[in-house]
């Protein structure tokens, strides 16, 4: 079956000490699985899509801009990728499976051209990594789940600043959304 590598929202605005909305040191602790996850993808020839938040400043039609502060913002470095993950982007971003995509909502598949892209490859499983597990993976993985997909969660390479929240999202992935949640280091 093909697979695609859903990499989620690993910025510095989401990870770092000093990021915007960050989800600080459960966040961090991901990023040597975030890059090994990753490598393997793009070394095995899957689709690997970097499916990064962007938000315009002072966006008022923006619902988030109510509900959090400004993150990700176009143009900043907070978009940058966090730690090693943005050098595995760069070493890499000419490859033909390797994909970049800005997204405005919490599902990288809201006004996106995700699922042209995966459909267009005959992919039909998901495998999702990356921030926050309660909200953008979450949200992602809900509208995977809807269209069809079938869905792996790497539980070592999701994290919330809500470990509550991590915690019910990893029961729902598997409870409700049919998902295979799996240690990506004990494969
Ligand atoms: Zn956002």
């Amino acid at each position: 079956m093909k697979k695609a590598l859903l990499n989620i929202d690993y910025t510095i605005d989401f990870v770092a000490d000093d990021g915007a909305l960050t989800c600080g040191k459960p966040g961090q602790d991901l990023e040597n699985t975030m890059v090994a996850v990753t490598e393997q993808f793009i070394r095995d020839g899957d689709y690997t899509v970097f499916a990064v938040d962007v938000h315009d400043k002072d966006d008022a039609y923006h619902p988030e801009t109510k509900l959090f502060p400004p993150h990700n913002i176009r143009g900043t470095s907070g978009r940058d990728l966090y730690g090693r993950l943005q050098a595995t982007y760069e070493k890499n971003q000419t490859q033909e499976n390797v994909s970049y995509m800005d997204k405005t909502r919490y599902s990288a598949f809201a006004g996106t051209d995700l699922e042209i892209k995966l459909r267009e490859r005959n992919i039909e499983e998901v495998h999702l990594i990356g921030v926050c597990t309660d909200i953008c993976v979450l949200h992602t993985a809900v509208d995977a789940y809807n269209k069809g997909f079938r869905i792996v969660v790497y539980k070592d390479a999701v994290a919330s600043f809500n470990q509550a929240g991590h915690n019910w999202a990893l029961g729902h992935f598997e409870s409700s959304l049919g998902a295979k949640v799996v240690a990506f280091r004990d494969e």
